[in-house]
Formats: C-alpha cells, structure tokens, sequence
C-alpha cells in the first residue's frame, strides 16, 4: 500500500442537535404530565455539555435540573440559571455552605450530611430532599437508618436550618416486578416519615425507564437522564421505537487514505476520544454514504475498510448519529462495543469539541 495523502491537525468533533434534545424534552414531558421533567444533567450533560443542554432542556418544558454535585451547580447558577436544582452527591469536600446559599437543593441520605448542613454557617435553610433506599442500595437511607434521619430533618426544620421539600428514591429498573417492589416500599417509607411528622412538598421516584413505563411512579417530577440525550432505557426497544431522537452525532475526518486491492481510511479519532476497543470486527461506521468495517482502533486514530470505494483526505466519517444517513446510532455502536449508549456519549472525551446545532 502507498500513502496517497496526508494532512495535519484534524479534529474529530461531537455535533450537538439541540432541536433533538428539545424534541425529546417535549415529547417525553407531554408523555408524563401532569407530572413534570427534572432533566438531569450530571456528568457533562451526558458528555453533551452542561449549560447549553441545560438552557434548551428548560426551553423545551423541563422544569429543574438534576446536578449530582453541588460545583456543577454552581456553574449553572454563575451561568444565570435560576430554576430549581437538585444536588446528591457529597463528600468530604463538599462546600455545603456555597450550595445553600446558591439555593441548590440537597439530596440526603445521612446523618452526617444533617450535621454538615448545621455546621455550614450557611445563613439561609437548606431546602432538603431525603432519599430513602427501596432496594437499589445506591446512597439512600436503609429503612433502618429512615426513622432516625426523619427526626433529625424534622427537628432540624423546626430550627430554621432545614426546609424539608421532598422524599425520593432511585429504581434499579433492573425488572418490573423489582420497581413495583420498590414503589411499595417508596410509598411505605413516605407513610412512616409522615407520621414520624415530615411534610413533604413533592415525592419524586423514576428516572427513564420508569418514567416511560411507569406511570404510577412518576409523582410530582421524573428525573428524564438518557431518554432526554434520545436513548431507550430499555433492552427491547430503541430511542426511535419510543419516538426519541439521539442529540450527539460523532464524527472524524479522514487524515489518510491507503490505496492497494482495497481502500483503507484513516480516521483522526482514538480510544483517547472514547472510541471503544472493544467488538472492533463487528463494528462499522458511516464515511461517504457507506459503511465501512473497522479494522482497528489507536490512541489517536482508527482504521477502516472502504472496499473498492474513492475516498479522499478530508472527508467526513460518522461513528454513531441519529442514523438517518446510513450511520449507526450510538445504541448498536453500544450493542458491538458490549456497553450502553450512555456510556457512549458519555465516554467521548472532553478534548473533542462540542458543537452546537439548531
Ligand atoms: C442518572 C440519574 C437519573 C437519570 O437516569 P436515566 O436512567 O439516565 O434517566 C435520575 N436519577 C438519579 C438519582 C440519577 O443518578
């Protein structure tokens, strides 16, 4: 084989459909009113990026964001986001103080974090979401440690210190039976926390399996995470089946063609991007109106097989899309590389730029 070209310097990029991400936000609160959509948005967004998904997110109907910690937060607060947030993840360097007065809402599972509040100097209650733990056994109060952290909230509300807004838990959605199990237990631990003299504004449950196919777990908000970025949350359908549009479209240019019997096209993105290494001979991606077989995935690059096919430097090559021109979406991308389109989209390295569309 001969290098017949080569360039310097190309970018792969992740092109954000922001019209997709509204469609989604629609048509999945539409599906679920009169409850409403708390998009969550931990994680980069998804690895879609945080505030411009968030700000379309809101313009398409959600109506507050789910965080994981409080420094993304506070991001979204700095940026002029004003709706509520919900924050759950804390640890040992959590600045609890700068949370509470930035109004981010807390979820808690702990005594410890009780005491953390009432130690911030936080000059304002912290609006408090406790979790309770119906089977995931994922941060949320055993029904053991329930009781106990209901009185701690309650006496501490009567302090000024706290104001109590919701209960919530997280499903497994492991099976249907396993979450109406846990629903049970939700409703279960909501009762004891209400005679124990809670009062709570809002209960919030499923997130988007449970959300899609649950509607009895969807309470006063569903906490929409992959369905929103246009994914299934289920095994036996697809994001299309349920009407979802996926928002990332990843794409690399060609940097070098090798021309012999067949033509090989090198690819100007690697597993340091996120490509997967794993099910590389069942994979394929899209590069002019056709799909070429993957041949092998490096740091920086990948290789593949364009048949007898003319490509030339500088072309465009889809990995995972909406899979309206012929491309895989990230969901089989996902099926070959033996993972889940979140992880997917959430693996795409922060050194590919984002860019936004519509
Ligand atoms: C990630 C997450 C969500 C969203 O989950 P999806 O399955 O992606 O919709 C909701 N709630 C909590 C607590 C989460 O950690």
């Amino acid at each position: 084989m001969t290098i017949v070209d080569a360039v310097a310097e190309p970018l792969p990029r992740a092109v954000i459909d922001l019209a997709a991400l509204r469609h989604n936000v629609a048509h999945l609160t539409a599906l679920i009113a009169p409850a409403e959509t708390m998009l969550a948005v931990k994680a980069d967004a998804y690895g879609h990026g945080l505030l411009p998904i968030a700000e379309a997110g809101l313009e398409a109907g959600a109506t507050s964001l789910a965080v994981l910690e409080i420094p993304a937060g506070l991001v979204l607060r700095h940026a002029g986001i004003t709706v509520p947030l919900l924050a759950w993840l804390h640890g040992r360097d959590t600045d609890w103080r700068a949370g509470i007065e930035a109004d981010i809402q807390l979820g808690i599972s702990a005594q410890w974090q009780l005491d953390a509040i009432a130690a911030s100097g936080a000059d304002r209650p912290a609006v408090i979401h406790l979790k309770v733990d119906t089977g995931l056994s994922r941060n949320g109060a055993t029904r053991e440690e329930w009781p106990g952290l209901i009185r701690a909230a309650v006496d501490l509300e009567q302090r000024g210190i706290v104001r109590i807004r919701a209960a919530w838990s997280h499903l497994a959605d492991a099976s249907i039976a396993d979450d109406e199990a846990a629903l049970a237990e939700f409703r279960d631990a909501v009762l004891e926390a209400e005679k124990l003299g809670a009062r709570f504004e809002a209960l919030h449950l499923a997130a988007s399996s449970a959300g899609i196919r649950m509607p009895e777990a969807r309470f006063s908000f569903v906490r929409f995470g992959i369905a929103a970025y246009g994914f299934s949350p289920f095994d036996d359908s697809t994001g299309a089946e349920l009407g979802l549009i996926p928002v990332m479209r990843l794409e690399a240019p060609v940097t070098e063609v090798h021309v012999g019997g067949t033509t090989h096209a090198r690819l100007g993105i690697g597993y340091a991007d996120g490509v997967p290494t794993l099910g590389i001979a069942k994979t394929s991606i899209q590069l002019n109106g056709r799909r070429c077989p993957v041949i092998e995935v490096d740091a920086d690059s990948m290789l593949v097989d364009a048949g007898p096919h003319r490509v030339e430097v500088g072309d465009t090559a889809i990995l995972f899309g909406p899979g309206t021109d012929g491309e895989p979406t990230a969901e089989k991308y996902a099926d070959w590389a033996e993972t889940i389109a979140d992880e997917m989209v959430t693996g795409v390295a922060a050194r590919v730029p984002r860019v936004y569309v519509n």
